[in-house]
């Protein structure tokens, strides 16, 4: 039974799903492997669907995906401990189809695709963990499941299985995760009749609201809350840097700190009565551009959440795994018509278009980022608290004139970070954005 494969894909995500559908649509012998029961039991996201990256392999997938609602709002909050600063950007042009973004519920959606994944001719086995690769010296020659006999050959592997990577890491292909450049989230799903979510969040029937937010939420840690609007639920969660939490002395928990955004006075409310009928934990790669690892070599591939693709600032990450997705399968189909067999040096085509795409454009842009954060507690603490009392002091009508107040703002200011600290703070955050 040494049954042999095109292509091998680890992994039934966004990123392995992309692949897989990719290489079977262009005719190749495919096997998917995921180890969940199905392909979402597994998977946990937030979660908004970027439209641009699926619509390149389905463009019409506006027909039956599970999507909840399009997003027309995109709201940015500074938070304090009772209150919070923001900027709320709503569009009617994003009220107009073909829509740009949406919420969806990742266990629906990531079995609508493996659907189409199977359609286009791709061979699905779940239950079913890849335990190791299968190499013949430098070169990977296919899979070892845990199944009996679970030894399956393939010209390629792609590894599309999510941010532990333990594959790769087995191999060698790269080091240890490193709890710097990795975030730990937790999210609920809170049930709510459809009528009430529209009318707290200002909505109609099938449009959205995402919330971003950071703040002393967090308590010093790098990290962000998030609170998005599904069409019967709201997804509410945050997640700081694993390291954080390990250093952090008051040993404060995920589950905490999401008690505590929910308990927020500006949050309450939205989600007040909310039922709560899933929970769920998960690490992001959030390293960047620096924390990505060899993603090519000979016979085989990462793509996805396994190669760190993630951009923690912009909270993308499917779409960066069905780009690498894509463009990995891309990759192999073009070796194939060419008749070029599927060595390190034909797959560095894939690194290739991988950097000419906004993957890594985007991911080298902010390249600083994850260090400036990581040595810059205040941004999360300081910052925050300062702003507030900023917008306080001057939306309080209290006889006092303006420039006074203007004054006590600055003061404030200076007196929590000094010249100094304000002028490297401005530094370290063009850096970062820069
Ligand atoms: P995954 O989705 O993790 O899929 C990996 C798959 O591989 C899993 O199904 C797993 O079961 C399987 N697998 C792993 N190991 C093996 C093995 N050895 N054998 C067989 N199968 C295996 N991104 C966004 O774009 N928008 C958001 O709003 C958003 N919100 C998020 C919120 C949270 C709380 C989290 C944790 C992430 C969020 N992300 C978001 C990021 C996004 O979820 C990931 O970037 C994306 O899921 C990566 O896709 P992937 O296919 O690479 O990995």
């Amino acid at each position: 039974s040494q049954e042999k494969f095109d292509a091998i894909v680890v992994g039934a995500g966004p990123s392995g799903n992309t692949a897989a559908y990719t290489l079977a649509k262009a005719g190749l012998k495919v096997l998917q492997i995921e180890r969940g029961e199905y392909p979402g039991s597994k998977n946990v996201q937030g979660a908004i669907l970027y439209a641009d990256a699926l619509e390149r392999v389905i463009p019409d997938f506006r027909d039956d995906a599970p999507l909840e609602r399009h997003v027309i709002e995109q709201r940015v909050w500074v938070l304090d401990d009772n209150s919070f600063v923001g900027t709320h950007y709503r569009s009617d042009d994003y009220n107009k189809p073909p829509y740009n973004r949406y919420t969806i519920i990742r266990a629906q959606f990531d079995k609508w695709f493996s659907s189409k994944v199977r359609e286009a001719g791709a061979l699905l086995i779940c239950e079913t963990t890849v335990e190791e690769l299968l190499m013949d010296g430098e070169r990977c020659i296919g899979v070892r499941c845990d199944r009996k006999g679970g030894e399956v050959y393939a010209d390629v592997v792609i590894l599309a299985d999510g941010v532990n990577s333990t594959l790769a890491r087995k191999a060698g292909f790269h080091g240890e995760l490193k709890g710097e450049n990795v975030a730990l989230a937790v999210k609920e799903i809170l049930f709510l009749p459809e009528e009430v979510i529209q009318q707290r969040f200002n909505i109609g029937e099938e449009e959205g609201v995402v919330i971003e937010m950071m703040g002393t939420v967090t308590e010093g840690m790098v990290g962000t809350g998030f609170l998005y609007t599904n069409k019967d639920s709201l997804t509410i969660g945050v997640g700081c840097m694993l390291s954080d939490f390990k250093k952090n002395p008051a040993r404060t928990t995920p589950y905490a700190l999401l008690d505590k955004l929910k308990r927020h006075p500006s949050i309450a409310p939205l989600i007040e009565g909310g039922e709560m009928k899933e929970y769920a934990a998960h690490l992001i790669p959030e390293g960047g551009f620096h924390a990505v690892p060899k993603v090519y070599g000979e016979g085989w591939m990462i793509v996805g959440d396994s190669g760190g693709f993630v951009n923690a600032v912009h909270r993308e990450g499917s779409n960066l795994a069905m780009t690498t997705g894509r463009l990995a399968a891309e990759t192999v189909i073009a070796a194939k018509a060419a008749g070029r067999p599927l060595t390190a040096r034909t797959l560095k085509a894939y690194k290739d278009s991988l950097d000419e795409s906004f993957v890594m454009k985007d991911l080298h842009k902010y390249r600083d980022m994850p260090q400036v954060l990581h040595d810059s507690p205040q941004f999360f603490t300081t910052y925050p608290a300062l702003v507030n009392r900023a917008a306080k002091t001057m939306f309080t009508v209290d006889g006092i004139d303006k420039k006074a107040k203007e004054r006590a703002i600055f003061g404030s200011f200076k007196a929590a970070r000094r010249w100094r600290g304000l002028l490297g703070d401005a530094v370290k955050l063009w850096r970062a954005f820069r």
